[in-house]
């Protein structure tokens, strides 16, 4: 059981919130930042939304009122001396707030921390992280449902369902649980349409996305083993599809569609460095994986952004610390 109680408390005995998230926000870090909005509506507080990145395209429609703000340090420096409590989503390390970073850094409020990951900082003065959950949005949901006083909302349930059916790749990764469905079948009872939800997050794509994939499918290698896949993006190949960053979110699973293929892996050049994402099937930890790279994530799928690396360089050194990490794994 998670203290659940402490967090009703700092609610409701603090004037002023900062809500946030991870850079390019997914909709667990979106939906999660609506949900604990809805919760402090209904609390009568005062709160801002701002994250490092913008909204994708894909998930503006969770946000039919344009709350979620790009923070801009020009407009919003100054709300970090208004602000009583800052909330942090979907994310354990302060380094993930990037522009923001500095700002949190020396904010002396107090800081409430809901996640999912592993490996935490632990920079917050209240940290309710629980690796086993399949989504943030999973965790707000017991919040809500453990407190009598906050009550479920359509709005709420639209932002939390897309939480966890986009971090349980639609109910199939391995933290789908039979508990997992029963919250589910709750937020149903709200009235939201599962078939709308999905549609709108992944049918609605720019054309121009179809064919930066087409692009990232040509570009899939195979290690020697068989047990490594991997796709690379280049800063070219945006600019012959057209394509833009946030498109990329979810072509790395594309790198473990093929048989005996263990670790998939993208490496994705941005305008100024690589992301490189990692997904393992079984035990694998490719939170480790890319733990060594200087990120972090889950078990089966994580993640690193680096600076001043070129793309030459990186890949074969992450290419023989995957292969590391299988060695490992088989040795036990
Ligand atoms: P994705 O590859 O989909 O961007 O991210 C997969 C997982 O890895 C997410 O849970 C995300 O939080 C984590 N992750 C991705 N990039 C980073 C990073 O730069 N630093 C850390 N600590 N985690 C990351
Ligand atoms: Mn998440």
């Amino acid at each position: 059981m998670h203290n659940f109680n402490k967090l009703l408390s700092i609610f409701k005995s603090n004037k002023t919130f900062l809500i946030t998230s991870h850079v390019n926000p997914d909709a667990d870090a979106i939906g999660s930042e609506l949900a604990i909005a809805g919760i402090l509506d209904q609390l009568g507080k005062k709160y801002f939304i701002l994250n490092t990145s913008s909204t994708p395209y894909t998930l503006q429609f969770l946000d039919s009122n344009n709350i979620v703000t790009k923070f801009e340090e020009d407009n919003h420096a100054e709300i970090f001396n208004e602000i009583d409590v800052a909330v942090f989503l979907d994310l354990n390390s302060l380094n993930r707030t990037v522009r923001m970073e500095k700002y949190f850094r020396n904010f002396n409020g107090i800081k409430v921390c809901i996640d999912h990951h592993t490996n935490p900082e632990e920079f917050a003065d209240l940290q309710i992280i629980d690796e086993s959950k399949s989504s943030t949005g999973e965790l707000i949901f017991d919040f809500i449902n453990a407190t009598e006083e906050i009550k479920f909302t359509k709005e709420i349930a639209v932002a939390i369902y897309s939480a966890i059916m986009t971090d349980t790749g639609s109910f199939r990764f391995s933290k789908t649980t039979p508990e997992l469905h029963r919250k589910i079948a709750k937020l149903l009872e709200f009235g939201l349409q599962p078939e709308v939800v999905y549609d709108q997050i992944y049918n609605q794509y720019e054309f121009s996305r179809v064919k930066l994939l087409g692009e990232g499918l040509h570009s899939i290698s195979i290690s020697d083993s068989g047990e490594i896949s991997y796709m690379v993006i280049t800063q070219d190949s945006l600019k012959t599809s057209g394509g833009i960053e946030s498109d990329v979110d979810g072509f790395v699973n594309f790198a473990l569609t093929t048989k005996g293929v263990k670790i998939g892996i993208l490496f994705f050049e941005l305008s100024d460095g690589i992301k490189i994402s990692f997904r393992s099937i079984d035990n694998i930890p490719v939170s480790k994986l890319a733990e060594e790279f200087g990120g972090g994530g889950h078990l089966n799928a994580s993640g690193t952004r680096l600076h001043n690396v070129s793309l030459n360089e990186i890949m074969p050194k992450v290419l023989a610390a995957a292969d590391n990490i299988l060695k490992d794994y088989k040795k036990r």
